[in-house]
C-alpha cells in the first residue's frame, strides 16, 4: 500500500487483504487502518461526494487532485504544499496546526486525453 501510493477505502483494503489472509474480518481491517492512522503511518482523506474515508500511505504533507469523471485521486508533489500556511495560521490564530488538506477537483489527464483521442 505504501509503494503504489493508492488511496484505498477500507473495503478495497479488505478485498486485497483477503487474498493473502482469507479469514481476516472487515472489523479487523477497520481497526488496523484506524490504528495505523493514529500512529501517523496512514493519512485519512475524505473527499466530496463520497462518505467513505480513503487511506494514503504517503504520509508527507501533500495535496490531492480528484478527477470528477473517473474518481481517481492523484498525489500532488509535496513541494506544492504550503508549509508556511501552517505557521501563518499558528501565528495569526494561536492554533497549533498539525496538518491541513486541500483537494483540487477536475478532469484528470487520463480522462481528458481519452476524450481527445475519440
Ligand atoms: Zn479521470
Ligand atoms: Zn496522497
Amino acid at each position: 500500500m505504501r509503494e503504489n501510493r493508492a488511496h484505498l477505502s477500507a473495503d478495497e483494503v479488505y478485498t486485497m487483504a483477503r487474498q493473502e489472509l482469507p479469514n481476516i474480518s472487515l472489523a479487523t481491517v477497520y481497526r488496523n487502518l484506524r490504528e495505523m492512522s493514529k500512529q501517523g503511518l496512514l493519512l485519512e482523506i475524505r473527499t466530496e461526494g463520497e462518505d467513505k474515508v480513503r487511506y494514503d500511505g504517503f504520509t508527507k504533507p501533500h495535496y490531492h487532485f480528484k478527477c470528477v469523471k473517473c474518481g481517481a485521486i492523484y498525489d500532488l508533489d509535496p513541494d506544492l504544499y504550503e508549509a508556511e500556511m501552517d505557521k501563518t495560521v499558528s501565528a495569526r490564530y494561536g492554533h497549533t496546526v498539525k496538518t491541513h488538506q486541500v483537494i483540487f477537483y477536475g478532469i484528470c489527464k487520463k480522462c481528458s486525453d481519452s476524450e481527445k483521442s475519440h
